[in-house]
């Protein structure tokens, strides 16, 4: 039931799997193979058309490919993209058949949680194969959810960053946290005991008031926490939402936050940086989650993945590093640095 179709951002190939009897119409994009098995999670979403599926899938498949790289993961990239079924469907039935698309990759592509998938979907997909991670802890061993962990290395980055960037603490600033679900909701719990204000949005009223209680953080509009009076912005809910008219009305100097794919184009980039505005790569700080997903599949120690975790404020600064030295932004640096990692990691395999 797989075919092949159109390239779109080069990936080294594209699987489409359709199942009427469960409801299933996904996407798997493998963008790159070269380090390892491609890894990323699988997302649960409504798309206008199977052609948006399939870019959606293409794009979050390259994140995963520098991501990955740049975490030092001996992993490529690579992302399943799940068409929501209209109506009611059988929700075991649809991750079963998923299961099985998984399962005829053979091992090239491995996958977990993301946007509107959970622990219980992953525990239906390893009914059928064994290329899945984010399944529940056992004893001392990595696992489950992999949000907390996430938060965990976007919380770190943003410490660095509001050092390099406000020359403060985090103690000292207000983040406008935008999208409090999994990740936002943690990092707010984490932001909140570091003693920041937090500013807080969500199209799901209930999860804002969660967070408001737990945090005393203020609301704000849906539209209205991009230009919210805070020091940093976190976008937590989807990805390109940093563009050309959302950059012009940014009050934060940084952000540093969960979101895949934060910038609707690579220019923005260099759009922030020309405003002052400290852009902590979207992949380069969310790699928590995959770190300990990836420490589950291959069989490392939950003191291993913590410490690849901690890790994530050097690479940021690493990075920003590169930006500044090389004169471009700190996307483009990002890019720089897993491209050639990649490349390494590639050539190193090959030789072996
Ligand atoms: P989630 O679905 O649990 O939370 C997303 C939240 O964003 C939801 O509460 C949703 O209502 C809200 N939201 C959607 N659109 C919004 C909008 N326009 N304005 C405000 N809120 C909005 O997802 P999550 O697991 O917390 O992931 C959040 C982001 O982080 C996603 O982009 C995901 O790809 C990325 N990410 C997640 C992980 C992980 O470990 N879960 C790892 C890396 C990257």
């Amino acid at each position: 039931m797989a075919f092949e179709i159109d390239r779109q951002l080069s990936p080294e190939s594209v699987h489409v799997f359709r199942d009427e009897a469960s409801g299933l119409d996904a996407v798997i994009a493998l963008h790159s193979t070269a380090l390892g098995p491609a890894a990323g999670g699988c997302r649960l979403w409504q798309y206008a058309s199977g052609e948006d599926a399939a870019a959606d899938a293409c794009r979050l498949a390259e994140g995963m490919s520098y991501k990955n790289a740049l975490a030092g993961l001996p992993l490529g990239g690579g992302k399943a993209v799940l068409r929501r079924p209209e109506g009611t469907y059988d929700r075991r039935k649809l991750f079963a058949a998923f299961g099985q698309a998984v399962r005829e990759l053979g091992g090239r592509y491995v996958t977990a949680e993301d946007v509107g998938t959970s622990v219980a979907d992953m525990e239906t997909v390893r009914d059928e194969t064994r290329h899945v991670a984010g399944l529940p802890a056992r004893g001392a061993a990595p696992g489950g959810d992999p949000s907390p962990w996430t938060a965990r290395g976007v919380f770190l980055a943003m410490q660095a960053a509001a050092a390099r960037r406000l020359d403060r603490g985090l103690g000292e600033c207000t983040v406008a946290i935008q999208g409090v679900g999994h990740v936002g909701s943690a990092l707010a719990g984490m932001l909140h005991a570091a003693g920041a204000k937090l500013i807080v949005a969500d199209m799901d009223a209930a999860a804002v008031a969660r967070v408001s209680v737990a945090t005393g953080a203020q609301t704000a509009s849906l539209s209205g926490i991009l230009t919210a009076n805070a020091d940093i912005f976190a976008p937590c809910a989807l990805g390109g939402v940093l563009n050309h008219a959302s950059i012009a009305r940014l009050s934060a100097k940084v952000v540093c936050g969960a979101a895949n794919n934060q910038l609707a184009e690579p220019e923005d980039g260099t759009r922030l940086a020309d405003r002052g505005v400290l852009y902590a790569p979207d992949y380069v700080v969310n790699a928590g989650g995959i770190i300990n997903v990836a420490a589950e599949y291959l069989g490392w120690s939950q003191a291993e993945a913590a410490a690849r975790v901690e890790a994530t404020p050097a690479r940021l600064l690493a990075v920003l590093d590169q930006a500044r030295a090389r004169g471009v932004a700190s996307n483009v640096a990002a890019d720089q640095l897993a491209r050639a990692a990649i490349a390494a990691g590639g050539m190193a395999r090959r030789a072996a």
